[in-house]
């Protein structure tokens, strides 16, 4: 607690300020009532958990680095926060499971207001909450370098439930949730200054600040065995297109006039010179279902389609035997789809 005697009066609080095990006890002075199969949790040296019986365990990790994955500079703390979680909860609805806890490793600068650490954990708790989902232990430490908010999340699914990237068939019908493109448009607002969640709950730069992961469908999916196939779109449609041909040995066809672009997001991209297929595909921070039809389930997507509330499931394409990623323009030419996302590179 040196960095404290630094500290010029009137200046906010830093997490420096405060402490690790202040800090800790801040989080779990937040933490719900464990559930009964959490043995031990928070606050012990590590977390105990019983199994469910006769399901599957699902386990995925994901961290959200500043400066690679968000800017600060636009990007609140509390969407930080509620962003790290809802990537986790992406790859679990990807997987056909259900959420059952996260643990959280947070890389915390030393000059952090005490005010942005709470707001962050407003977001992380708030929608791992949403989701049922306890958190059952986790760390903190300083980071010499940028914030980084790294998140495990651990979910159930009973066998021949789960969905993988790898079970779709040449002939089977492609489809994507909601719609895709607006997470780019928001991150492009938010960019040049004019996009914030508090404008549009339902906007481009929601979509980007606060995803909501598709974990019900990815349920619905598994449950009913009406997907061959599944990845979820963190990095844009245009890479999980071509991560799920990959797995599936397979090539697709997506039909460029039947991709779901809001309308919003359509402007957006039009008022930037950029072609509003290529830039939606190639847009990243989706979290919408990329999954495969066998033409014989239609009738089970149609019972998901009546549970999901309202979500859109639009068919997109094909899978083929020929290899490789194809996009038919409206003109009725085929092209290769155009680049994906790659956060290392941007
Ligand atoms: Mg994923």
């Amino acid at each position: 607690m040196t960095a404290s005697s630094e500290l010029v009066i009137g200046d906010p609080p830093t997490v420096a300020s405060a402490g690790e095990h202040a800090l800790i006890a801040r989080i779990r002075a937040r933490l719900p009532q464990p559930p009964d199969w959490l043995i031990a949790g928070p606050g012990d040296d590590a977390a105990i958990v019983a199994p469910v019986r006769n399901e599957l365990q699902v386990v995925t990790t994901d961290a959200c680095v500043e400066g690679v994955h968000f800017d600060r500079r636009f990007v609140p703390p509390s969407a930080a926060g509620h962003r790290a979680m809802a990537m986790n909860l992406s790859d679990l609805a990807a997987m056909g499971a259900e959420p059952r806890y996260a643990l959280l490793s947070l890389l915390l600068p030393d000059a952090l207001p005490l005010g942005d650490f709470d707001a962050i954990l407003d977001g992380l708790l708030g929608e791992a909450a949403r989701h049922q989902m306890p958190v059952a232990g986790g760390n903190i430490t300083r980071s010499p370098g940028p914030l980084v908010i790294d998140v495990t999340a651990a979910g159930t699914v009973r066998p021949r439930r789960f969905l993988t990237r790898a079970g779709a068939r040449a002939g089977d019908l492609v489809f994507v949730s909601g719609t895709i493109g607006a997470a780019r448009a928001g991150l492009e607002m938010c960019r040049a200054g004019g996009g914030s969640a508090a404008a549009d709950p339902a906007g481009p730069a929601s979509r980007y600040l606060r995803p909501d992961a598709r974990v019900r469908l990815g349920l619905l999916l598994g449950r009913r065995q009406a997907a061959t196939a599944c990845i979820d779109l963190s990095d844009g449609l245009a890479d999980g297109a071509r991560q799920l041909a990959h797995a599936s040995a397979l090539g697709i066809e997506i039909d460029a006039a039947a991709l779901p672009i809001d309308a919003e997001t359509r402007r957006w991209f039009e008022s930037r010179g950029q072609d509003p297929v290529a830039a939606a595909v190639a847009g990243g921070d989706d979290y919408e279902l990329l999954f495969t039809v066998s033409p014989k389930r239609a009738g089970r997507l149609r019972g998901v389609e009546r549970l999901a509330r309202g979500l859109a499931l639009t068919r997109i394409g094909r899978m083929q035997k020929e290899p490789g990623v194809t996009l038919r323009r409206e003109d009725g030419r085929v092209e290769d789809m155009p680049g994906g996302y790659e956060h290392f590179w941007r």
